[in-house]
């Protein structure tokens, strides 16, 4: 047995620690990103070192279609398909309630059910509380969506999941920090929030070396990079609408639907088109993806929650067009219901990547400075 390796073990973990261990004596890859450098400051991996470089591989494949050990070698050497593994493994690890760890394992069809249930649930509520209101055309004037499901309705529900999923979140998140052996420090030094801060925004190792990422073939393209940005971008920006819309609301007394040309429907719309197109695209990448360096029994839950996002956005801006019409109502129910998926299948699904990622980014920014 490896001086690192204990009983129990997953076949990932074992695989990830011969992998790094061939890769630190190669060092062929090692201006590709930030794992390699990050690599080779140790000479023996903990379990909670290989999770940390796990979740700092952002899965560019740069490193698989250089090898020269990858398959069909007898070493069989894949770091995108073992790191994809290890980072799954770490979000059901860290789950919490720990009992839901689970659902990381169906998320495909967890997600799935989600959507219908939340969905179905909202036009429910909406048919009990407006009854043919419902389906009648709106005048586009203030508190027409609020005729279909009354406020309190609204704002509790969408806060008491939001709640949860930001409150089951952190405490994984919390989990995954401490189990990775990551030392305090890092969290208290600015220098590395910022360098982190700027890797994340950029997506620098999406990058490889300056020519992007593989796909399907050996061919570096930057598209996945940008369709990441045109998502996360789009996706901030719908936050952005509905927070200005919160204070509209709220503090000014302006009750939605707002003008088209007001800044929640600006932000909301550009947003929407973003989160449409981005998702969209990445959906396309991970259809024809290669399935050599990827893991098959993830590929449902990456492709649902992409497709959660659409749905979100593509209802998001059907509701907008239609808004004067009798589909309001509709279009708001299935609206909402898409958004309330999301929120209920947050801490449970490929979104926890960002929280894991970002503190995976802060602790390399923090040792790369260190060392
Ligand atoms: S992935 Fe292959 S080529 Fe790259 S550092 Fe590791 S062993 Fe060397
Ligand atoms: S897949 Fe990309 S990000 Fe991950 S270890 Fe290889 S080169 Fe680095």
């Amino acid at each position: 047995m490896h001086g690192t390796e204990a009983v129990g073990e997953s076949d990932a973990l074992i695989d990830a620690r011969r992998y790094l261990e061939i890769c630190n004596a190669c060092r062929y890859c090692e201006g590709y990103c930030a794992v390699f450098p990050a690599m080779e400051q140790r000479r023996e991996f903990s379990a909670g070192d290989v999770s940390y470089l796990a979740n700092l591989c952002h899965g560019c494949k740069g490193c698989f279609y250089s090898c020269q050990f990858a398959p069909p070698h007898e070493w069989n050497l894949n770091l995108p398909r073992v790191f994809a593994e290890l980072r799954d493994d770490s979000y059901a690890e860290h789950a919490w309630p720990a009992a839901l760890g689970g659902l990381y394992r169906r998320n495909g069809v967890v997600l799935a059910a989600a959507m219908a249930g939340a969905i179905a649930l909202v036009l429910i509520v909406a048919m009990i509380l407006s009854g043919s209101g419902m389906f009648g055309a709106h005048a586009v004037r203030p508190g027409a969506f609020y005729e279909v499901i009354p406020f309190p309705a609204m704002m509790w529900t969408g806060i008491v999941t939001l709640g949860w999923a930001v409150l089951a979140g952190v405490i994984s998140t919390v989990k995954f920090w401490r189990a990775s052996g990551a030392p305090s420090a890092a969290l208290l030094d600015v220098g590395s929030w910022k360098q982190a801060t700027s890797d994340a925004v950029k997506l620098t190792y999406l990058d490889g070396d300056g020519h992007g990422c593989n796909e399907a073939t050996e061919a570096y393209t930057q598209t996945r990079r940008h369709l990441h940005h045109a998502m996360a971008g789009g996706f901030v920006l719908c936050l952005a609408a509905t927070a200005v819309a919160t204070v509209f609301h709220h503090l000014l007394g302006w009750v939605a639907p707002y003008a088209i040309y007001s800044p929640p429907v600006l932000l909301g719309l550009v947003g929407g088109v973003l989160l449409l197109a981005g998702t969209a695209g990445l959906f396309a990448i991970k259809l024809r993806a290669d399935p050599v360096p990827s893991v098959k029994r993830l590929l449902g839950a990456e492709v649902a929650i992409v497709l959660l996002l659409a749905c979100i956005a593509l209802s998001g801006l059907l509701l907008l067009a239609l808004r004067g019409t009798g589909a309001m109502g509709t279009l708001l129910a299935v609206h909402l219901g898409f958004v309330l998926a999301l929120f209920v299948t947050l801490p449970y699904s490929k979104m926890m990547h960002a929280p894991f990622r970002f503190l995976a980014l802060l602790r390399n920014a923090y040792e790369a400075k260190a060392h």
